[in-house]
C-alpha cells in the first residue's frame, strides 16, 4: 500500500489539569487523526522505575532504564493503550505513585532525547493523515515545525476543579496540592506556560468540553487552510 505524504501534524502543550489529553483525544477522533499521548511514555518510565525499585533522584539510574524500555502506545484515539513489555499499564501509569515520581524521571536529558526519537517517529508513521500529538514540549521541541501549533491553558482554579472531579479517591486539597507540585517541578524543565512564537493560545478556562473542542478544530482549519495556500 501506498504510504501517506507525512501525516499533518497538530501539536498541543499545556499544564495538567488543562483538559489536553481529553480534548485532543476528542479532536483526533472528530477530523480523523491519530492521537499520541506523550505523558504516558514519560508515565510508563516511572512506572518501570517504580517497578524495578530504581532511585529516581540518580540520573544514570533512571537513563540506564531505556535500555529495557520496551514501550507501545495505541495511537487511535477508538483504541487507547500503553504496555510495558508484556504488561498492560494503561491504568497503572495514572495511579498517585506514578504521578509524583514522573517529574524526577522526565528531568533526565538521556530520557527527553531518546523519548522526543520516539515521538517523531510514532508520529511520522501513523495510518492516517495526520495526527494530534499533546504534551508539555510539543510545540517547541519536539515538532516546532508543526502545522498547528496550539498552547491549551486554563486558569489555576479551573484545572484544579476538572483534576480533582476526576480523582475521587482522593481530596480536593490533596489532588490540588499534588498538581501544584507537578507543575512547579515540571515547569523548571520544559516552560509549558507561555507560547513561544507563533504558537497559538487557546483559553479554556471559560469554555466548557465541547466549546474547547470547537475552539481547537477552528484553530486547525484556520492553520492548515493558510498552509495550504501559502
Ligand atoms: O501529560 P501528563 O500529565 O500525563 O504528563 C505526565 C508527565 O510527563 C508530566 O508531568 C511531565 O513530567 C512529563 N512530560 C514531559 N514532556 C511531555 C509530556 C509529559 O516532560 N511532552
Amino acid at each position: 500500500m501506498a504510504r501517506h505524504a507525512l501525516p499533518t501534524l497538530v501539536a498541543i502543550d499545556g499544564p495538567a489539569g488543562s483538559g489536553k489529553s481529553s480534548v485532543s483525544r476528542a479532536v483526533a477522533r472528530r477530523v480523523g487523526f491519530a492521537y499520541l499521548d506523550t505523558g504516558a511514555a514519560y508515565r510508563a518510565l516511572a512506572w518501570l522505575a517504580l517497578d524495578r525499585k530504581t532511585e529516581t533522584t540518580e540520573a544514570d539510574a533512571v537513563a540506564a532504564l531505556l535500555k529495557d524500555f520496551d514501550y507501545s502506545i495505541g495511537t487511535d484515539p477508538d483504541e487507547y493503550f500503553v504496555t510495558v513489555g508484556e504488561t498492560d499499564v494503561t491504568d497503572a501509569i495514572r495511579s498517585p505513585e506514578v504521578s509524583a515520581t514522573v517529574s524526577a524521571v522526565a528531568r533526565v536529558p538521556e530520557v527527553r532525547a531518546a523519548l522526543t526519537e520516539l515521538f517523531r517517529s510514532l508520529a511520522a508513521n501513523v495510518d492516517r493523515p495526520g495526527v494530534v500529538v499533546e504534551g508539555r514540549d510539543i510545540t517547541t521541541i519536539v515538532a516546532p515545525e508543526a502545522a498547528v501549533r496550539i498552547l491549551l491553558t486554563a486558569s489555576e482554579e479551573a484545572r484544579m476543579a476538572r483534576r480533582s472531579a476526576e480523582i475521587t479517591t482522593q481530596s480536593a486539597e490533596t489532588v490540588a496540592e499534588q498538581l501544584r507540585s507537578r507543575d512547579r517541578a515540571d515547569s523548571q524543565i520544559v516552560d509549558f506556560m507561555s507560547a513561544a512564537d507563533g504558537v497559538i493560545t487557546v483559553d479554556s478556562t471559560h469554555l466548557d468540553f465541547e466549546q474547547t473542542i470547537e475552539a481547537v478544530i477552528d484553530v486547525i482549519h484556520t492553520r492548515t487552510k493558510r498552509a495550504l495556500n501559502e
